[in-house]
């Protein structure tokens, strides 16, 4: 009987002592995470705009937000960063850039930044040696920055690199300076009369427009080994540069090809939504597949082209240019074809998006879509740039929920010299707080290669009104500036909505991907001077650490 008891006894004892240890290490026990971020300023840009302390990451996605110690109490990871008091915001979403534009330049020296024409040699030098290949090929330069404002000529490029082909265009575009053996090694045959330029009735390697195309056309066509390197590198700054997520306004097929099979093989982490380009091979590969949604990929777009630029009088405005009276711009694109390719997209549930700069072109743009989608609706077209817009017209944005797509840094460098293009006009222009007024909401990017990738310079550039070196000092056209609060919607969860994405990025939320930046100062408070000082030191997708200001230790 009492061994029955003693028995019992140690059974209840170890029961109880189980019981504990089970409990216990209940207790201890803390659900794992991929990446926990603590002590940080966390602006999620919710609903409520809310501001937490701590994030957990697990698979991809967010898990867990709140104050340090509930986080920290109830998550663990291998993996954390102590923020320190810093600033994190969700990762930005370039909403228009062109990434295979961007990849494509990592083939070329950025010649833009040159002040001489001897820096433009030392340039492509070190490029020569950083990179080595057959070719050397530039891009950007503009004598207009070098002292004397001359053309250049190809001697110096003889001298310094004797029998190799080089090609260095013009930040138009439009005008090469190709060395002699670039020249030996194209197809010139009679040069028109006004395509090269001459120094005492010799060439002097600057070519223009057919020529200079001709010239282009020596250049050996890039391997895929190359094209691949070039997207990593293009990814890379983008991750520098806080973007976590870019659109691409406009890929063929192959390109689109190339992407998915990058990001396929979990090389390519940077989500990208792309634009089609209006091809019978993208509509028959895509757009009669229907809308394709992973978390890497979206693709439920199209993109037209209705006008040119400004700068180059190609946008189509309704009275003539206020610097030549004898054009308008023009149109690129048909009423026939504009109609029969919105009809394709609203037919598949496609958006359209429409590159629409004079107010001619936006007008028309606007009519064409109201078209199709009647009155109030959610199919989100968009107008890209929708630069200059007719007071008259502008009221068509909220009536058809059309989505104004702006890119804050156009103003600023376009500020110099729109005025001699508009004239009063002006008033009606880059007016994006107009714009915003109209939905309550836009979508923000940069155009980059256009203008740079750093979404710092969008987020100043739309606060600000200014350019990077500050000026003009009230801001330019001030009344259009955005509130710090509308422009980091604008590059984030606006941005997500501008391609349906809003549940899944865009904020910092729990269930959403794991996309985020750190930053070193409080973009919500810092002085405006202070804006392009910021330093990203953390980008994250995904929950992955894919850049690191300093590798620093992250306790
Ligand atoms: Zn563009």
């Amino acid at each position: 009987m009492e061994s029955l008891t003693k028995i019992l006894r140690i059974f209840l004892f170890s029961l109880l002592t189980a019981s504990a240890v089970i409990m216990n290490s209940c207790h201890d026990m803390k659900h794992p995470a991929d990446l926990i971020i603590y002590n940080a300023n966390i602006y999620t840009c919710d609903s409520a705009f809310s501001v937490a302390q701590a994030v957990a990451i697990k698979d991809g996605l967010i898990i867990s937000l709140g104050t340090t110690d509930y986080v920290l109490s109830r998550y663990g990871s291998d993996d954390q960063i102590n923020a320190k008091g810093k600033y994190v915001y969700p990762g930005f979403i370039d909403a228009h850039s062109h990434f295979y534009g961007l990849a494509n330049m990592q083939r070329y020296a950025d010649l833009s930044g040159a002040g001489s024409f001897e820096e433009v040699i030392s340039i492509i030098r070190q490029w020569h040696t950083d990179y080595p290949s057959e070719w050397i090929l530039g891009f950007g330069w503009d004598q207009n920055k070098w002292p004397g404002k001359q053309f250049p000529s190809n001697s110096l490029l003889d001298k310094h690199f004797p029998g190799v082909p080089i090609l260095l265009t013009r930040i138009d575009g439009h005008a090469v300076l190709a060395s002699t053996e670039a020249i030996n090694r194209s197809q010139l045959g009679v040069i028109p009369q006004g395509e090269a330029i001459y120094n005492n009735g010799k060439l002097t390697g600057v070519f223009l427009e057919s020529t200079a195309d001709k010239i282009k056309a020596a250049v050996p066509q890039i391997s895929e080994m190359e094209t691949e390197s070039n997207l990593m590198k293009a990814s890379e700054l983008c991750y520098a540069a806080g973007l976590t997520s870019v659109t691409d306004a406009g890929l063929d097929a192959a390109d689109i090809q190339r992407l998915r099979q990058l990001q396929d093989a979990k090389k390519l982490l940077l989500r990208i939504n792309v634009m089609l380009n209006p091809t019978e091979e993208n509509f028959e590969q895509y757009l009669s597949k229907g809308i394709i949604t992973t978390p890497v990929l979206t693709i439920r777009s199209i993109k037209l082209y209705a006008d040119g630029a400004l700068g180059s009088r190609g946008a189509c405005l309704r009275k003539p240019y206020t610097d030549d009276q004898r054009t308008k711009g023009m149109m690129v694109i048909s009423e026939n074809k504009m109609e029969e390719f919105c009809k394709k997209a609203f037919d598949a549930g496609f958006q359209v998006c429409t590159h629409a700069i004079g107010d001619s072109a936006v007008g028309f743009v606007l009519r064409q879509y109201a078209g199709f989608l009647k009155g109030k609706n959610d199919r989100r077209w968009r107008i890209e740039h929708a630069q200059v817009v007719d007071p008259q017209d502008i009221d068509l944005f909220g009536d058809f929920n059309i989505v104004p797509s702006i890119q804050a840094t156009h103003a600023t460098s376009d500020m110099g010299w729109a005025y001699e293009r508009l004239g009063a006009r002006i008033k009606y222009a880059y007016a994006y707080k107009q714009l915003l007024r109209q939905n309550g909401w836009l979508p923000n990017g940069t155009d980059f290669p256009i203008e740079a990738i750093d979404p710092l310079k969008t987020f100043y550039a739309s606060v600000a009104r200014k350019n990077n070196e500050g000026k003009p000092a009230m801001g330019f056209q001030s009344e259009n500036a955005l509130s710090r609060i509308e422009a980091l919607k604008s590059m984030t969860i606006w941005a997500a909505r501008a391609s349906f994405d809003e549940k899944a990025k865009g904020s910092i939320e729990a269930g959403k991907f794991g996309d985020l930046v750190i930053m070193d100062q409080d973009l919500m408070k810092v002085s405006e001077d202070q804006l392009l000082k910021t330093t990203i030191l953390y980008t994250v997708i995904g929950g992955k650490v894919v850049y690191d200001s300093a590798h620093q230790p992250r306790q």
